[in-house]
């Protein structure tokens, strides 16, 4: 039995891998490969009413600055110098930008926006994250509804560093963004790469599989597909400290006791091959509105 896409609705499709939520739950999922659009999406989706229960964990990094211990301290001294790589590509052309990010999580490269003149909005799905937020950029953390209820043109440049796979609808979600940002605005959407070396050597314990929290999984081929028409696509920009981190987590997936150094070595050997092939274990895509 084939399963619709939930982005084009084709049934032409096909199970892509079968694997588990090895971070959280151990539940069984599947990841399916629409031959349309070329998106691999999680089945089965858990509902609004539940999808909250796979992010309770205190390992969820992204909301846990404070965590001891030696990946996440690496994590935090990465995500710096991160930020500041995100914002270089982000700003590029601009002066004084509006800015959203969405997903702000706890407002980290909003708080160095806005140190840099940007004129800020944040927008989070997790209430804990907005109120965080909101106290490190002292203004109000939107919900996705009051962001989706602004004007046209609200924005010079909208980001989504990591977010996109997390979208129930792509679709109405795509039309939002389309609809928020100025004409010639950009785009700036991070992702996962499941054609990456990291990727197809873990297969279903690689760690940015992430199901269910990850619902959609996105190559360059499938991400176009979906601003197709409305943006361009100026440039790609890979995120190589990603293959680092994604790796080590995959290996405790694997269940290796060294999953650090064992983590560093395949996370180099990805990024010496993405040299070659551009297939980074996540990617920054810039669009243009047109
Ligand atoms: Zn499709």
């Amino acid at each position: 039995m084939s399963t619709k896409c939930p982005f084009c609705g084709s049934e032409n499709t096909k199970s892509y891998l079968k694997l588990k939520d090895y971070f959280l739950t151990q539940e069984d999922f599947e990841i399916v490969e629409c031959f349309e659009c070329k998106l691999l999406f999680t089945t089965p989706r858990p509902d609004h009413s539940v999808i909250g229960n796979y992010y309770k964990s205190d390992e969820y990094l992204s909301h846990n600055e404070h965590k001891k211990g030696l990946i996440p301290w690496i994590y935090n001294r990465v995500k710096k110098i991160n930020i500041r790589y995100k914002y270089k590509i982000t700003s590029e052309n601009f002066i004084r930008p509006r800015l959203l990010d969405f997903g702000c999580g706890i407002g980290d490269f909003l708080y160095y926006a806005q140190k840099k003149g940007c004129k800020i909005t944040g927008c989070d799905m997790s209430e804990d994250a907005r109120n965080l937020a909101s106290a490190k950029l002292k203004k109000d953390v939107l919900t996705p509804e009051q962001v989706f209820a602004l004007p046209h043109s609200s924005f010079d440049i909208i980001t989504m560093w990591h977010v996109l796979e997390h979208i129930d609808d792509l679709r109405y979600f795509s039309e939002q963004l389309y609809k928020l940002l100025a004409k010639d605005g950009r785009l700036v959407i991070a992702v996962p790469n499941y054609m990456s070396f990291d990727a197809l050597y873990y297969t279903d314990k690689w760690a940015a599989f992430d199901v269910p929290r990850h619902l959609n999984h996105f190559h360059k081929e499938s991400l176009q597909h979906i601003f197709v028409n409305r943006f361009i696509l100026e440039k790609i920009y890979p995120l190589k400290w990603d293959a680092y981190y994604i790796s080590m987590m995959s290996e405790k997936f694997v269940g290796n006791t060294n999953s650090f150094i064992n983590g560093i070595k395949i996370g180099s050997k990805s990024n010496k091959k993405a040299k070659k092939t551009g297939e980074y274990s996540s990617l920054i895509y810039v669009f243009r509105k047109i």
